[in-house]
């Protein structure tokens, strides 16, 4: 075909996902996975079904990782160390930047080269261009395999540190996980009142939606340094977590995250920033647990 041959190892939902990508854009596909059937339907689409992880790294010179971490990635790889090098390896399994920096150099100690991905999307959104992923690395080899990584989303390269990739993805997973809690926990109250999740959709589309607009405002004052209370006071923004968390109370659902909540707010205000912004809350957030 022309196109540069893949080997997808891992075929969990992105996976899979990514193998079909690869084969709907016309490449050869070769594949490992640990339960092997996971790869039967993209088999029968022609995709080649390798005997170990060796054989997969040996097919081809592009190699796909998408592990649950990097530690599945030395289990797996961990037989197919003599394999390693000359190849490249975009792992686009998720971890922590630490975590990343390490697999690159056990990559690259054994020859090969390790380009890190965070991919912003669902299995959903693998193959469609408006979907974008992060990656970091060496930019010769990314800009050599730019294309054909194009087969899965747009590219967002971030320099060379095998980190950076991790680093933005977690920022985003950060705020991603939390928010998604908030909604399950609006979720649980509307249960409570008799109301369906489609019908508390409405209201929680409505605050998600006013939030860039916070994002923004809240971000220019914190990188001044700029915690006036002239917006709003952290006094006025614990009675309102409070009311938050005596309606999750009376509506008798879990109130583990609301409780997190009231006692950051109320630790800011014991520090004495009852009149500050609630964005002071940020300084207390820096500050690393003893
Ligand atoms: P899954 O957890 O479903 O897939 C995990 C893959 O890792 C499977 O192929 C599994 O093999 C393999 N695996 C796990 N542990 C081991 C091990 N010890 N040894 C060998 N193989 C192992 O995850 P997804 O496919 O959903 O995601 C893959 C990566 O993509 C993750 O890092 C995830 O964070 C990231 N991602 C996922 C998104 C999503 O919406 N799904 C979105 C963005 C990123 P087996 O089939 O044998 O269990």
């Amino acid at each position: 075909t022309g196109k540069q041959p893949v080997t997808v190892i891992g075929l969990g939902p992105m996976g899979q996902a990514m193998a079909n990508a690869f084969l709907d854009k016309g490449h050869q596909v070769t594949l490992w996975n640990r339960t092997a059937s996971r790869a039967d339907a993209l088999v029968a689409r022609g995709a080649v079904l390798a005997g170990s992880p060796e054989e997969a790294v040996r097919a081809n010179d592009l190699v796909i990782l998408s592990l649950i971490d990097y530690q599945a990635m030395y289990s797996v790889l961990e037989t197919a160390q003599d394999a390693l090098a000359g190849r490249v390896f975009v792992n686009l399994s998720s971890d922590t930047p630490g975590k990343t920096r390490d697999g690159a150099r056990w990559i690259t100690d054994r020859g090969g080269i390790h380009i890190t991905g965070g991919v912003t999307v669902p299995p959903s959104g693998i193959g469609d261009p408006e979907s974008s992923t992060y990656y970091s690395g060496p930019r010769e080899p990314f800009e050599r395999y730019k294309s054909t990584l194009e087969a899965l989303t747009s590219t967002d390269y971030r320099g060379e540190d095998p980190g950076l990739a991790a680093l933005v993805y977690q920022i985003g997973m950060a705020v991603f996980w939390t928010s998604m809690l908030g909604y399950w926990q609006a979720i649980a109250i509307g249960d409570a009142n008799g109301l369906k999740a489609s019908e508390v959709l409405p209201s929680a589309e409505e605050t998600m939606a006013s939030m860039p607009g916070f994002l923004s405002f809240y971000a220019q004052r914190i990188d001044a340094a700029n915690h006036e209370g002239d917006v709003d006071r952290l006094a006025m923004g614990l009675a309102s977590v409070e009311h938050v968390l005596h309606t999750i109370e009376d509506a008798g659902v879990d109130t583990t995250l609301q409780s997190a909540v009231v006692d950051l707010f109320r630790r800011g205000v014991d520090a004495g920033h009852a009149a500050d912004s609630f964005s002071s809350l940020v300084e207390l957030m820096k500050k690393k647990s003893s």
